[in-house]
């Protein structure tokens, strides 16, 4: 009993991650050290064209083994899982699992923390689901995959809204009518949670300070987006909403818009409700300016002129620049800038674009040292980027929600 496995179930994908809990001592963080064994991602579930592989982490090429089988549902998912497990040796019975760490999108204002699955807790998550209609059912599914294959093996889930509980009455609530918030719960919840988290506690490490000693603004820039105020550990505010819509521009998410446009398409163009959530979710964006998402091919192309590449940077790393000025004045200053996620991660560009001409707040990035690359593998993972004028630590920080989860989920395990 010494690994613990990390699922995001998705409504046809399964994502997993299993890790060897190397040392637990007591209940703190510091003690529990996960390792990742292996990961994997069962695709396409329900078709017949379903696919799963798994890549083993201590391999230097990172073997993979592919399977292109027919998986009809969640069940057969998890049934896949545990042979590619096993046949590669990862894992020789369920009975070496202390338990599960789920990825649960909506925690709504009923959990504030990791918790122990239980039927009570499972009712919640369901009831929860108009908020978060495409993954809390998907997540669900995963749970009761997992509670078939062993009933007794203990499960925790970990909500991407939790982080974000402790962000105040007066930053959650929106302009609009008290009873929509106190009869359809409509207010902003904030996600990413579980990333924002670990960044902002491994920058505090880095720093060899205490969370609680800093003002944080935390950029996770990945497809999806959000900033996050992180003020002595707790955030503050985020720019996700009631739901991922809400805020930054993203890779297929419009971020913040003027809602009445969304009235305006109706009545000038006739499009339906279902057309004007695909169209600010799918079709917007990063794809809805220049008709691509992946950023590593926008920037590409506008290194080489293309001028609405351009055009989408330029609005994609304003707005950023806009919530640094936003939670600049929230928390009166910042300690750290962190960026994380692929965008954040890899590219130096649009960490630079970001930050131009914000010296006058303190916040200034030295461009060798932003040039410089980060690997999640060295153990010099973190880059700190600010020049030597600028107040504000800047961090490139590799997030990694999967051994967060598993963290948080093995502490309550433990607290059993
Ligand atoms: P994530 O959702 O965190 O996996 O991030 C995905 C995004 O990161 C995609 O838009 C990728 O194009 C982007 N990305 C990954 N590597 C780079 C890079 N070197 N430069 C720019 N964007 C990148």
């Amino acid at each position: 009993m010494n690994k613990i496995l990390v699922l995001n179930s998705g409504s046809s994908s399964l994502k997993f991650q299993l890790f060897n809990i190397q040392s637990v001592g007591n209940n703190k963080h510091n003690s529990i050290n996960c390792h990742l064994i292996a990961s994997g991602l069962v695709e396409k579930i329900g078709d017949i064209n379903s696919t799963a592989h798994l890549k083993l982490s201590d391999t230097p090429s990172g073997v993979k083994t592919r399977l292109n089988r027919p998986i009809s549902n969640h069940k057969k998912a998890i049934e896949t899982m545990e042979f590619l497990l096993k046949e590669n040796n990862c894992l020789n019975t369920v009975e070496e699992l202390v338990g599960v760490g789920h990825r649960v999108v909506h925690g709504g204002e009923d959990f504030y923390q990791p918790t122990l699955i239980n039927d009570n807790v499972l009712e919640t998550i369901q009831k929860l689901s108009p908020l978060a209609p495409l993954h809390n059912p998907a997540n669900l599914t995963g749970i009761n995959a997992i509670k078939q294959r062993a009933p007794k093996l203990p499960q925790v889930a970990v909500f991407d809204t939790a982080f974000h509980q402790s962000i105040p009455e007066h930053a959650y609530l929106y302009g609009l009518p008290y009873e929509l918030y106190e009869q359809q719960k409509v207010r902003r919840y904030g996600f990413h949670g579980t990333s924002h988290h670990y960044v902002a506690k491994q920058a505090a490490d880095y720093l060899g300070k205490a969370l609680s000693e800093l003002k944080i603004i935390s950029l996770h820039l990945g497809n999806g987006t959000s900033a996050a105020a992180i003020e002595y550990g707790l955030s503050i505010d985020t720019s996700m909403g009631m739901t991922p819509l809400e805020g930054l521009v993203m890779g297929t998410r419009c971020g913040d818009i003027d809602p009445a446009i969304s009235f305006y398409l109706a009545k000038e163009t006739g499009l339906s409700l279902q057309a004007l959530d695909q169209l600010l979710n799918k079709e917007s964006g990063l794809k809805g300016i220049c008709g691509q998402n992946d950023m590593r091919a926008i920037v590409e192309r506008s290194n080489q002129g293309d001028i609405k590449a351009k055009l989408a940077i330029k609005i994609f790393c304003y707005r950023i620049k806009k919530y640094i000025g936003a939670y600049l004045a929230a928390m009166n200053g910042a300690d750290v800038i962190i960026f994380t996620g692929g965008i954040g991660e890899n590219s130096a560009e649009i960490r630079e674009f970001s930050c131009q001409k914000l010296q006058n707040l303190g916040i200034s990035i030295d461009s060798l040292k932003n040039n410089q690359r980060v690997t999640k593998q060295s153990d010099q993972s973190i880059m700190e980027i600010q020049s030597l004028t600028g107040q504000s630590k800047i961090l490139v920080i590799p997030t990694n929600e999967e051994l967060e989860i598993a963290v948080q989920a093995m502490k309550i395990i433990q607290k059993k």
